[in-house]
């Protein structure tokens, strides 16, 4: 049952095959008997889990309507808080910091009675492509224990891998829920900029940050988008418009007379040939199911990864500024005598790690008055010009699509001493956080030199997000008919009871 889609798990529920108790206690085991290796969770709320799995049980057994994944268990990135259960965003800083409120994702998913088992790791406050940069250790890729599972969200996109859960929430800020996908060969969304809440979002960069959608099955991305979406008016920025209807878009995978552009920048020689060879055979598939593809330029993504390590950067130094040892989590230095200052240094010096402490620093300098201008004011000015890109783009495709990122899973230690290394694993799913349009990572298959998992991008304009959940579920049908079966069932086993 653990290798089910969570779709499968829901129907088995509506069925009355298995209770949600049971199905709960199923992944529990499968985490005590993996996760030491595997590594993808900070906290296991054994306890709230099996009450929640109860209480939907409860609530079915009395013929209560339900929502589509009532009773199915989901991990959560442990950068959005849920009341009560211990919230560290990979960070020693917020340590013990338990949120007296929930995040509306997490409200959401309460609601719809989705059973949630527990906090995954993830890069210190969602900094990096790897999930080393967390506090509590790295995370390791089910496909191979000595890789990276990408980052920053790899203990999502691990603990799916690895069976431990069949839903998962990440957040995108650069590409932390399509790069931690392609790597582990399963399916991660990010929505329009504003389709789900960030109220309960611990932030990094707030302008760029976003929650969505992580499974193995593009449905399952499609169904747990629909119970996590919507306005929100806690949210700012949270768009005020009708849901797009994605899970339509996944059932009918429909593609016939769609237009799908290759982005030329995005597919280049930088990318390693089992990447490439696994993009081209997917466009002969999206062909094939009576898609035309085009090719379509935009010039200006060349600039997008300056321009982001600009703005997210500058971003974090004010977000990350709140963690002043007085109102959440950690304190250092707190004795007779010790002056506030003195102890929010200290505090900071110890509890914030390198990456965080290096683009606070960054981002601070390009804040700072004389320089504001050159560097902030020229990245937004980027950013407006990677949209224009996309605007024109999408006069001429539908969605657009490219290699989610350049290589496979790399080793654990084999960037994490050259940040710019680390820093172009996201070279093509940043252009769509700087202009706030929808991004799917599925996987195309597995590279022929590795044996790694590949990830698929596609690209919707805002608000638009049915057209990727179209294309994606066509692609992933395409797939199963090449491949036999799905490309996680190659995954290896971890020794544990699958
Ligand atoms: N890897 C990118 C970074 O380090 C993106 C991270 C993210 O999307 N949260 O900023």
């Amino acid at each position: 049952m653990i290798r089910s889609s969570a779709s499968e798990m829901a129907s088995a529920l509506a069925q009355g095959e298995i209770t949600s108790l049971a199905l709960t206690q199923l992944h529990l085991d499968r985490i005590a008997s993996v996760d030491k290796d595997v590594h993808a969770f900070l906290h296991i709320d054994t306890e709230g889990a099996l009450a929640q799995a109860s209480a939907v049980d409860a609530k079915r057994a009395k013929g209560e309507k339900l929502s589509p994944l009532a009773g199915v268990p989901l991990a959560l990135k442990d950068v959005l808080a849920q009341k009560g259960v211990p919230t560290t965003c990979g960070s020693k800083i917020l340590e013990g910091w338990r949120p007296p409120y929930d995040s509306t994702v997490v409200a959401k998913l309460k609601k719809n009675d989705i059973v949630i088992l527990g906090k995954t790791n993830m890069d210190e406050f969602a900094m990096g492509s790897s999930t080393e940069n967390s506090a509590y250790g790295p995370t390791h890729n089910p496909w191979d224990l000595s890789r990276i599972p990408g980052g920053s969200g790899g203990g999502s996109a691990a603990s799916l891998a690895a069976f431990e859960a069949p839903l998962a929430i990440g957040t995108d800020t650069g590409g932390s829920i399509r790069q931690p996908a392609a790597v582990t060969g399963t399916v991660g969304v990010k929505p329009t900029y504003g389709g789900v809440s960030r109220y309960g979002l611990v932030a990094f960069s707030s302008s760029l940050d976003q929650a969505g959608p992580c499974a193995r099955t593009v449905l399952d991305t499609a169904l747990l988008y629909e119970a996590i979406a919507g306005h929100d008016a806690k949210d700012a920025t949270s768009i005020n418009a009708p849901v797009p209807q994605v899970v339509a878009a996944a059932k009918s995978g429909d593609v016939k007379g769609m237009k799908i552009g290759v982005v030329k920048e995005l597919n280049g020689d930088g990318y390693q040939p089992g990447v490439r060879a696994r993009f081209e055979e997917s466009l002969e598939l999206l062909a094939k199911a009576g898609a035309e593809i085009v090719e379509v330029s935009c010039p200006n993504f060349e600039y997008a990864l300056a321009a982001y390590y600009l703005i997210a950067p500058s971003e974090c130094s004010s977000n990350l500024a709140r963690f002043d040892a007085m109102r959440y989590g950690l304190r250092v230095g707190d004795v007779n005598g010790a002056s506030a200052e003195e102890v929010m240094n200290l505090t900071r010096e110890v509890g914030f790690g390198r990456e965080v402490k290096r683009r606070i620093i960054l981002g601070t300098y390009a804040l700072s008055s004389g320089y504001y201008d050159a560097y902030y004011g020229s990245a937004q000015k980027v950013r407006t010009l990677i949209t224009q890109d996309f605007t024109a783009a999408f006069t001429k495709a539908d969605v657009l699509v490219s290699p989610t990122c350049p290589t496979t899973a790399f080793k654990i230690g084999e960037k994490s001493n050259d940040p710019l290394a680390m820093y172009l694993n996201d070279i093509a799913t940043i252009p769509v956080n700087m202009a706030g349009i929808g991004g799917m990572s599925l996987p195309s298959g597995l590279a022929d030199e590795d044996g790694l998992p590949v990830g698929f991008q596609i690209m919707s304009p805002v608000m638009k997000d049915e057209r990727m959940y179209s294309v994606g579920a066509a692609l992933e049908a395409a797939l199963l008919s090449k491949w036999g079966a799905p490309i996680l069932s190659k995954v290896p086993a971890l020794g544990g009871r699958a």
